[in-house]
């Protein structure tokens, strides 16, 4: 019988700390809503203790999912406990987080304690732990580059005081399949409880060096039985092992890990686009799996390969991971009906007052183009849920522009119920209308990166800006769409700006495991 293994995601917490993908209350809500459905079993909903917005995450998700099992995060501290637990009152399912460095260099320089005092941190603070919590992980920061004899004391001390799970962390992307999978092998070998199966063990990899996938399948094979994933792969610096690579590819080559899990394949991709949306971080086109050219053959061989036999030169079909290849769906005719059942096919759920926006939107581009294509509905709701971000508002713009004038340009900006108007000239269009909207909300930023593309094809199709803003030297995405350039890029830029501001109100700190 295929072995189950717990597909733990940590897309809301590890995920979020990626350097511009800070999701408001109302998405996250909408993130966890999907990444259910999608059949994760469990979801790392925030760190509670950080901050205002990530409690209230915690606590909004966990009265809301009914199926899956709702984490918070804590160090081993006390008050970080006591938030965890008000935060997870209301989950049907709630488990701790709590985790601790044990390296010698985080020992050394982050924490100042030596071995001894860390396990009596851990003992102290699970004991307590567990008078709150049936289901508790635990998480030695930095496993991968711990002394083994003294990581194995650890698990140790942490079973014993009531870890129900046991998770080794390569906080920093430093391992090695090879050593990785035996440290696994080794860790099941010498823990009863977890070869018995009384203890879960779980593995979160990082991907400095594009070993995160790797990694996570070798400790698979060596006997984990759950992973820590992120959608997409985000996450701090390279990013988290990505769910969708991980369940490709023991599906994929199923006939070496002999493992289930219970996502719904057809889902992946739609929900991967929805994160997209909602941060705004793009995949690159061969990123695997969801990459936009994961599916199209350039070269006349693989195309005649292709069409003889699909598996010529695909090991995946797109249909299984919901990625449709017929792109054109609905036209000016199509009603409200249609967009619904659109949206429901790609597990994207709106508010009744977001879907009438979405609708609005969708109404006015079918008007502009002849057809409107599925990216263009993702890009369609990517604006309409960006915007949901509370904080300024575009109004209007005007731009004079041409090769023998100073380019200028006039904006109105709303926030709340302050509106203001401002003129500003600059090297080209959207750089006028970048330097009016700074002065507009009293912003001073760098444009790290601009980026400008076609959704889709013809001479019609909407412009898809996506960007990157440094204000007080953090990064911030902002992504919007529309089939006027100028405008699809005051959009982008308001929705970084917004990101910024979003992320000042909740001011959290965060942590890496
Ligand atoms: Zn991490």
């Amino acid at each position: 019988m295929a072995r189950y293994i717990k597909i733990f995601d940590t897309t809301l917490r590890d995920g979020e700390q990626s350097p511009g993908a800070s999701m408001t209350l109302a998405q996250k809500v909408e993130m966890a809503e999907a990444l259910e459905s999608l059949g994760v079993d469990i979801i790392e909903a925030g760190f509670p203790v950080s901050s205002k917005v990530q409690f209230e995450a915690v606590q909004e998700i966990s009265s809301l999912l009914k199926k899956a099992t709702v984490v918070g995060l804590a160090r081993c501290v006390r008050k970080d406990i006591d938030a965890a637990y008000e935060s997870l009152k209301k989950a049907a399912h709630p488990m701790l987080h709590v985790f601790i460095a044990t390296s010698p260099l985080h020992r050394q320089y982050k924490l100042k304690k030596e071995k001894p005092e860390i396990l009596a941190s851990i003992a102290e603070h699970l004991d307590y732990a567990r008078t709150l919590f049936d289901k508790i992980e635990f998480s030695p920061e930095d496993a991968s580059r711990t002394e083994h004899d003294y990581l194995m004391e650890v698990i140790d001390t942490a079973i014993e005081h009531g870890a129900t799970t046991i998770n080794i962390p390569d906080t920093v992307g430093f391992a090695m399949p090879l050593e990785f999978g035996e440290l696994i092998r080794k860790i099941v070998e010498r823990t009863p409880a977890i070869k018995e199966g009384k203890v879960t063990l779980s593995v979160h990899c990082h991907n400095d060096l594009g070993l995160a996938l790797a990694n996570s399948l070798a400790a698979v094979e060596a006997g984990a039985n759950q992973v820590e994933v992120t959608l997409n792969g985000i996450g701090e610096r390279a990013g988290n092992c990505a769910l969708e690579e991980l369940v490709m590819g023991m599906e994929v080559r199923r006939d070496i890990y002999d493992v289930d899990t219970h996502i719904r394949k057809e889902y992946l991709y739609p929900t991967g686009k929805l994160l997209q949306n909602l941060t705004g971080l793009l995949f690159q086109r061969n990123k695997p799996v969801f990459g936009d050219n994961v599916f199209m053959h350039e070269s006349g061989i693989h195309q005649h390969g292709v069409l003889a036999h699909r598996e010529t030169y695909e090991i995946m079909n797109p249909k299984t991971i919901g990625r449709t290849t017929e792109s054109l769906v609905m036209g000016r005719h199509s009603g409200k009906h249609a967009l619904k059942e659109k949206l429901e096919h790609y597990n994207i759920k709106l508010t009744d007052d977001q879907f009438q926006k979405v609708f609005d939107r969708f109404a006015e581009i079918a008007d502009k183009k002849k057809e409107v294509y599925d990216e263009d509905l993702f890009s369609i709701v990517s604006t309409v849920l960006g915007a949901s971000i509370d904080g300024y508002r575009l109004l209007y713009f005007h731009v004079y522009t041409g090769n023998s004038l100073i380019p200028t340009a006039t904006i109105k900006v709303q926030e709340k119920e302050k509106e203001t108007v401002v003129s500003s000239t600059g090297d080209g269009p959207v750089d006028a209308v970048f330097n009016a909207i700074d002065i507009c909300c009293g912003i001073t930023s760098t444009l790290d990166e601009y980026i400008i593309q076609a959704v889709g094809s013809g001479k019609d199709a909407q412009g898809q800006v996506k960007l990157m803003l440094k204000i007080e030297d953090e990064l911030y995405a902002g992504k919007a769409s529309s089939t006027d350039i100028i405008e699809a890029s005051a959009l982008a830029y308001l929705n970084a700006v917004n990101r910024y501001v979003l992320k000042n109100i909740t001011n959290g700190h965060t942590a890496a495991v």
